[in-house]
């Protein structure tokens, strides 16, 4: 399986950072080994000393395609979740300082923590699906999927385009303002609507 991400698509999140509004969606990818499953905590790395959490809702691919259409796009995703997208906030300015790629700033361990996925058709309006994060107990981020740049089926048309989907390939869909730095100790929840599904411990 492999770890699609699109940056930049929550127009009050693109402002926070001073990034411009981008023409076509921003993707990167994260290697299998950044997944955290099952509520398992997350072990600060020394190589940073200022990672940032990111709320996303997660999609599940479930069949195999490229050069999806548009209109054809939601049958390519089944189940949806949260996770967040931890990223090196140092190392990923000084790479973009430089012009150089996030790779590392995005993809290290346990950068990608998610909760179980939930089928799509449990929830009344995915096009309108509130998600949240509290750090510890307070809450810092919170979105609608009513507010992304680039909905669903326009990420996994343009996606295809370049990356064939397969089953199992999960997708982070952006996050919403209110990304912030984490410190050993604090304890991360994420909501989708007001259901919580994912819980992670700093250590
Ligand atoms: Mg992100």
């Amino acid at each position: 399986m492999k770890i699609l991400a699109i940056g930049r698509n929550y127009t009050a999140h693109i402002e926070e950072l001073n990034n411009e509004r981008p023409d076509e969606p921003v993707i990167f990818t994260k290697p299998e080994t950044a997944l955290l499953q099952k509520n398992a905590p997350f072990y600060y790395p020394d190589f940073s000393s200022n990672i940032h959490y990111e709320v996303e809702i997660v999609l599940r691919i479930c069949k195999h395609g490229k050069y999806i259409d548009k209109k054809f796009a939601h049958n390519y995703f089944d189940a949806i979740g949260v996770g967040i997208d931890f990223t090196a906030r140092d190392l990923q300015d000084k790479a973009r300082a430089k012009g150089l790629p996030w790779d590392l700033s995005k993809g290290f361990n346990g950068s990608a923590p998610i909760s179980k996925f939930i089928d799509k058709t449990e929830f009344t309006d995915i096009k309108n699906l509130d998600f949240s994060l509290k750090l510890d107990g307070e809450q810092k981020q919170h979105g609608n999927t009513s507010l992304m740049l680039f909905k669903f089926d326009e990420i996994i048309s343009y996606i295809s385009k370049f990356i064939m989907l397969k089953k199992g390939d999960i997708i982070f869909t952006g996050t919403p303002k209110g990304v912030g730095p984490i410190a050993i100790g604090n304890k991360l929840e994420a909501f989708i609507e007001n259901e919580k599904l994912l819980e992670v411990e700093i250590k």
